[in-house]
């Protein structure tokens, strides 16, 4: 995975190469990626997950695939399928360690009698309402439970009941004793258990009572040995609750939280519930519609993996949250394809030319280069016959000032063939242009001796050896930067209405024909385009990964 192999340090590293310098945990470095399988993995998990493997990879470590299952009703096998999917697909890989903090739930069942026969929790039948409306503020302090001091075999008597099913819903819950009048909201008394009747996607209805996450995480790392656990900037307020409970339980070799900050993207949204609404409300085609941010879309739309890690590389990794511009992805793509991607003629608005002065039966073979980034993909054949489709967008009735494709009395070269002159423009009763009427000049062939010149070079198939194809035009699903930063306005009012426009009288290069889902391309002087799962033996939908326009080398260049 040498595109991968980073050398960027950051902060996170620092601290590990400083650990590791003291012989701290014995020299062991054990990271984890702990999804909650209740969504599909965007792209800001990906930049988690690069995170995470990448230590593990770089400090001769490991790292886990743990499914963060503690809540148990919004979590579905669906989801858990394609977060092992898109894991693996990034190129990551766990070993044998993939665990579920519900293969947990009896150690952290004992872990709380343990808290509860120390005094350093207790069982507290206050409701929900009661418990918030304690808690006190930022400037107040909270206000003890009356429950508070009750002795601890009442607990553990009471515990155990609400493990075993005595008690209803919500009537009791566990919580730590720390203390009420903490300036951290987290540290006052916090909720561990709770009890809840639902059916677990793995446990079933085994339990009936809940551990909370504050609780689980710390455990699950304890549990897996983990060294350095690694997690988002909103976790920093909650790091004192989780050394609480590893301290409170006098663990041994304990691990140590860091927080980093999220990636946020521009253009899009990354938060799995609104995702979710997204889909579930059909505003798009599903999680791995090419527009989502999800990996799976990402993967629909044209992304490899590559270019995802590279995306992660070039981010970095710190302490500070701010919004990177999605033409960072967008570059980080094209940089990939640019490299490994074949050249293909593809024309998505055909506008018919017949060359006139070329014979009705005559076909010619030429030669087209694969990459011209990589000699060693070679050159093919494609075909020129007197009938070709080129770009309506490539000629112009009235052309502007400096327009030097086709337009009356002009030339252009046709790409790898002769140059054309556009003679006449043929058009319906309607007045709508129908095809034009060109000569083409047969001492002009491409890599012969003749080296007479013109500005515009176009793109163009022969009609009779190109398929017709449908291609979807992607572009950034919302219209402003920051969708969830507007006040007082639903993000679903910034979906660009026209983030996905079809065209499906399109012709590809018949060479082609048999091009498969995942299959990745560049049209020539169009952008990079992807064979979308959904196309069939005869009828083939090409996705447009990103357009050849780079705006982040622009950006790149000015500063
Ligand atoms: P969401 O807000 O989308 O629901 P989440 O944090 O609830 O995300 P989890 O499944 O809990 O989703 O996330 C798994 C791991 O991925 C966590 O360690 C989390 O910190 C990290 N993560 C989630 N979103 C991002 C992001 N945008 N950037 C970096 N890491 C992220
Ligand atoms: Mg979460």
């Amino acid at each position: 995975m040498n595109s991968n192999s980073n050398s960027n340090t950051n902060f996170i590293r620092e601290i590990i190469e400083e650990d590791l310098k003291n012989n701290k945990n014995n020299g062991r470095v054990h990271t984890r990626f702990p999804p909650e399988p209740n969504g599909y993995l965007h792209i800001g998990h990906a930049k988690a997950i690069c995170l995470n493997f990448g230590i593990a990879r770089d400090y001769n470590g490991l790292c886990n695939l743990r499914f963060d299952d503690t809540n148990p009703t919004k979590e579905d096998i669906e989801y858990v399928d394609s977060i092992i999917e898109d894991v693996k697909w990034l190129g990551f890989d766990w070993g044998d360690r993939m665990f579920y903090a519900s293969d947990y739930f009896q150690t952290l069942y004992e872990f709380a009698i343990e808290l509860i026969k120390k005094g350093k929790a207790y069982v507290d039948p206050s409701s929900p309402e009661e418990i918030k409306e304690h808690k006190g503020t930022l400037t107040e302090p909270g206000k003890e439970s009356p429950y508070r001091d009750r002795p601890i075999e009442e607990s553990l008597d009471l515990f155990i009941k609400m493990k075993e099913g005595k008690f209803e819903d919500g009537s009791y819950v566990l919580r730590a004793k720390i203390d009420m009048s903490s300036p951290n909201i987290h540290m006052r008394d916090p909720v561990i258990y709770r009890i809840k009747r639902v059916t677990h996607h793995r446990t079933g209805d085994k339990w009936c009572i809940y551990p909370m996450y504050d609780y689980a995480h710390p455990l699950s790392d304890w549990i897996e040995g983990i060294t350095h656990s690694l997690c988002t900037l909103e976790f920093e307020i909650h790091r004192p609750l989780y050394d609480w409970f590893l301290e409170a339980l006098e663990l041994k070799n304990r691990p140590r939280q860091i927080e980093f900050a999220r990636l946020n993207l521009s253009y899009t949204i990354m938060s799995k519930r609104k995702l979710l609404e997204l889909v579930e409300e059909g505003y798009v085609s599903g999680w791995d519609d090419p527009r989502m941010p999800t990996i799976c879309g990402l993967r629909r739309r044209g992304y490899t993996p590559e270019s995802i890690r590279n995306f992660a590389d070039k981010i970095g990794i710190s302490k500070r949250e701010s919004l990177t511009d999605v033409a960072l992805l967008e570059h980080s793509i094209r940089e990939d394809l640019n490299k490994r991607a074949q050249r293909v003629m593809a024309v998505l608005n055909p506008l018919k030319i017949v060359i006139t002065n070329y014979p009705e039966d005559k076909v010619e073979e030429l030669e087209a280069v694969n990459n011209p980034e990589d000699p060693s993909m070679g050159k093919r054949k494609i075909y020129f016959s007197r009938e070709i489709y080129v770009e309506r967008d490539d000629f112009r009735e009235d052309p502007p000032k400096n327009f030097y494709r086709l337009y009356p009395g002009n030339e252009v070269r046709l790409k790898y063939a002769y140059i054309i002159k556009c003679n006449e423009v043929i058009k319906d009763d309607d007045g709508n242009i129908k095809e034009l009427h060109c000569t083409y000049d047969p001492e002009t062939r491409s890599g012969s001796a003749c080296k007479r010149t013109v500005r515009g070079t176009i793109h163009w198939v022969s009609i009779s050896h190109s398929y017709k194809a449908e291609v979807r035009l992607y572009d950034r699903l919302f219209l402003v930067e920051n969708p969830l930063a507007i006040e007082n306005r639903d993000f679903k009012e910034f979906i660009n209405p026209n983030s996905l426009k079809i065209l499906n009288d399109c012709y590809i290069e018949s060479n082609f024909i048999n091009a498969k889902a995942g299959d990745k391309f560049q049209f020539e002087r169009l952008g990079y385009f992807c064979v979308d799962p959904d196309s069939t033996d005869t009828y083939k939908i090409f996705n447009r990964t990103v357009s050849l326009k780079d705006t982040w080398a622009k950006i790149e260049k000015k500063n």
